[in-house]
């Protein structure tokens, strides 16, 4: 028998419903706040992700899916997806067109990962770019919506940090803050390693020794620039003006490069180990960096495993809505009549169905309960002879009889 790959799960059944409301709930919000779909190809060139995510992080040094297609081209398939929605928007100049372009995204990333709860190899963000400005408002406007989003789920118990990684210029003095303290730490190779190249990704280290050594790191805040520490304030003082609570974490830094200024995070503590349920930041260098003007960016990602399972845990119910009408038929005749009614529903609107086998009326109703149907249309010998149909209404607990040129009409007004 095969089996679904390590790492990746198939979603259906009563799994559904969580997916379908988180998502539509996400499309609600975007559409609220003005942003728009984008949909990019699920792989990319390597070198998209490898430029901005970056060589020393995680993903890119360890957990890319990479493959040589047919001709040779290195490829990977995406495992976030900030890199292919700027590389769209530089390829297709949409600077020219727009001085603000605001998208958003839902689909599948990969990331070759230990798997465990709340960690799979392939898994499914939603994510919004804001792409065109450097206001610090913009940053608010992307927390605001990442919180209503959980929020209109009826999602409780998440918590928002925040920390500003500044621009390339503070972090240069950052950088060489950090060499000089983490110098003569004993970390592990890979961070030894980052230490010459990168020594800010050490934060992100997932290493026990390394995570208690990076508690005592010098705090950013100290070398920020004029610019990112204004960026900052502003920020800051907003959420507090709009009573939007807080936490400063003066080591988030988000396992990717491209981030400049604005980072932050939303948690929930129901999630064991892997609890940030939305990640997201400012990245001002990126649209350059792909060959397109100055443009600063911000955006978030979220998870939505990580969400499903929290509403499942906060045993959020959610409504499924039953069909329209079921089609019961007694007899092969009537059969006929009621698969020929059942498309004409259909051709009208109503969401409806017909159990094709060959079952007892009993059963076919019993049918009709575990779909939630409304109605249920009984035609057998009777309603042959008659020439009408039998309307029962589940909801009310009453039965009408009605005709074949009236029945579409009848449960349309119904
Ligand atoms: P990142 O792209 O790493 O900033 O992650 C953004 C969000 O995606 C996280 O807050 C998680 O909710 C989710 N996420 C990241 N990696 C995984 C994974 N391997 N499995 C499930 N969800 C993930």
């Amino acid at each position: 028998m095969f089996k679904v790959v390590r790492g990746t799960k198939d979603i259906f059944l009563d799994e559904i419903k969580y997916w379908q409301y988180v998502e539509e709930n996400f499309k609600k919000i975007c559409k609220i706040f003005n942003y728009q779909e984008i949909r990019t190809p699920i792989f990319e060139e390597t070198e998209v992700f490898i430029r901005s995510i970056g060589l020393e992080t995680d993903i890119v040094e360890k957990e890319m899916y990479t493959f040589l297609d047919k001709k040779g081209r290195n490829l990977a398939l995406r495992p976030e997806e900030t890199a292919p929605v700027i590389r769209a928007y530089v390829e297709n100049s949409i600077f020219l067109k727009k001085p603000l372009s605001k998208f958003y995204y839902i689909g599948p990333m990969f990331r070759y990962d230990r798997p465990q709860a709340g960690r799979y190899r392939q898994f499914h963000q939603l994510g919004v770019e804001a792409i065109g400005d450097i206001s610090p408002y913009l940053d608010l406007e992307i927390i605001i919506l990442s919180l209503n989003f959980l929020e209109n789920l009826g999602l409780k118990n998440f918590k928002l940090f925040i920390n500003s990684i500044g621009c390339k210029n503070c972090r240069v003095n950052y950088q060489s803050e950090l060499k000089r303290f983490l110098e003569k730490k004993l970390l592990c190779n890979d961070c030894n390693r980052r230490l010459k190249s990168a020594p800010i990704r050490i934060l992100d280290c997932k290493n026990e020794g390394c995570k208690e050594i990076a508690k005592g790191i010098p705090e950013i805040f100290n070398f920020l620039c004029d610019e990112c520490s204004e960026h900052f304030e502003k920020l800051k003082d907003s959420l507090t003006n709009f009573g939007i609570e807080f936490q400063i974490d003066p080591y988030l830094v988000r396992g990717l490069d491209y981030y400049t200024k604005t980072c932050f995070e939303i948690k929930t503590d129901l999630l064991g180990a892997q609890n940030s349920l939305i990640g997201g930041g400012r990245y001002d260098e990126l649209v350059k960096e792909f060959g397109g003007p100055d443009t600063s960016a911000v955006g978030f990602a979220a998870g939505e495993e990580r969400i499903v399972f929290c509403l499942k845990k906060q045993k959020i119910e959610i409504k499924e809505e039953g069909i329209d009408v079921l089609i019961s038929t007694i007899g092969d005749k009537a059969k006929l009549r009621g698969i020929k009614l059942l498309f004409n529903l259909r051709r009208n609107g109503l969401i409806s169905d017909h159990d094709f086998r060959t079952i007892s009326l009993k059963s076919q109703l019993r049918y009709a309960d575990k779909l939630g149907a409304r109605f249920v249309i009984i035609i057998g010998e009777d309603e042959l002879k008659k020439n009408i149909f039998l309307v029962k209404d589940l909801k009310k607990s009453v039965q009408f009889e009605v005709s074949e040129d009236d029945i579409v009409n009848f449960l349309l007004k119904n």
